[in-house]
């Protein structure tokens, strides 16, 4: 079968004929792949820049951001069955017995560095026609998200991100009506957006391009507000959100991020998702920064890889967003390419969310 692969140690990416995977215990699931998103990490690990293929492979086989149909199952597989759409979640434990997180089920909080990740870290990914994996990885669908649930991963970092902010403020009373701030209008911008909507937060989304443009469309149809960085500078933005409660930051550039840290609001706490690539230092205003962390109660936290639960609390919201703002939700998927084509979204990236479909 047909397979996206990278070479790290040849420095090439391309189509390859693997074998197709088989059911070998009783608890694994065989998914046909029908969509895969690609994501900033891909770009990444295709610029040879991160990622690593299994021990012994010479090359890794892509996509972590996938949605499959259930095609057949072990004996022992309680929770689906052929015609389930199922998603499968990215990380894997390390195996070390004093990894508390990993031997909790919590991976997402891996102590090691150990872990390995699905079409990211020693392991092969899901940018192929089937994978098999065990069931305590899958995560069952309902019927509706069959053309958006492609989006569940990249909204899992919102959800976890979610989990993150209601844990860090119930050190403080947590009532009124709190402004976010999203920084970027990606995929992983406006999802967080439209989870922070629905938790009850008023949600600015700040980005650089200018009015008019799709995402800032999404953002609004959801009741956010949209603010252009190119066009309204730090302070003034600040001014027009009134205090910053959070800051939800899925550009992953570095500059940017900490120019709005600046800025951050009373006991506000500020969520890091996106991970920069190696640029040259640059210089920040660190005696302002910590001024205020001390002063104003201030709480900064990084999170990005998805636990259990946070899949299952992205469905759950998948499934709410797309009831509530169908077009907003189906808006993000602006590219759709077939597997001989997953270079191009790689290589070229325009647009939301592209997405590679295989059936
Ligand atoms: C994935 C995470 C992963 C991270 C780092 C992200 O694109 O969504 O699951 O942990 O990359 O490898």
């Amino acid at each position: 079968m047909r397979a996206a692969s990278v070479s790290i140690a040849k420095r090439s990416t391309g189509l390859i004929d693997i074998e197709q995977p088989k059911i070998t215990a009783p608890d694994q699931v065989l998914l046909r792949v029908l969509k895969v998103g690609i994501c900033g990490t891909d770009r990444e690990i295709c610029a040879f820049e991160y990622g690593d293929p299994p021990a012994g492979s010479d090359y890794l086989v892509l996509g972590h951001e996938c949605l499959g149909e259930v095609v057949d199952v072990g004996s022992g597989v309680k929770a689906f069955k052929p015609g389930d759409l199922a998603v499968p979640m990215v990380r894997r434990p390390c195996e070390h017995p004093e990894c508390v997180a990993c031997r909790a089920g919590r991976s997402d909080f891996c102590y090691t560095g150990d872990f390995t990740e699905r079409g990211i870290k020693q392991r092969h990914g899901f940018l192929t026609e089937m994978v098999v994996d065990s069931e305590q990885y899958m995560n069952l669908l309902p019927a509706s998200l069959r053309e958006v649930g492609v989006l569940t991963e990249p909204l899992t970092i919102a959800a976890k991100a979610l989990e993150q902010i209601k844990a860090v403020q119930t050190r403080l009373p947590w009532t009124a009506k709190h402004h976010a701030l999203v920084l970027g209008a990606g995929p992983v911008g406006l999802l967080g957006a439209m989870t922070l909507v629905n938790a009850g937060f008023d949600v600015t989304v700040y980005s650089k391009t200018p009015e008019p443009n799709a995402a800032a469309d999404i953002a609004k149809a959801l009741g956010a507000k949209y603010i252009s960085s190119e066009q309204t500078p730090v302070e003034q933005m600040a001014a027009q959100v009134g205090n910053i409660d959070v800051v939800y930051e899925a550009v992953g550039a570095s500059q940017f991020a900490f120019d709005v840290l600046r800025v951050l609001g009373t006991n506000g706490l500020f969520v890091f998702t996106g991970v920069p690539g190696h640029h040259a230092p640059i210089s920040v205003d660190t005696d302002t920064i910590m001024r205020n962390i001390v002063l104003k109660n201030q709480a900064v936290v990084g999170s990005v890889n998805a636990g259990k639960i946070a899949f299952e609390e992205a469905i759950q919201g998948l499934t709410e967003f797309y009831r509530q703002w169908p077009a907003a939700v189906s808006g993000l998927i602006t590219g759709r390419f077939p597997i001989e084509r997953f270079n191009e979204p790689i290589e070229n990236h325009g647009g939301i969310k592209n997405v590679i479909e295989l059936g």
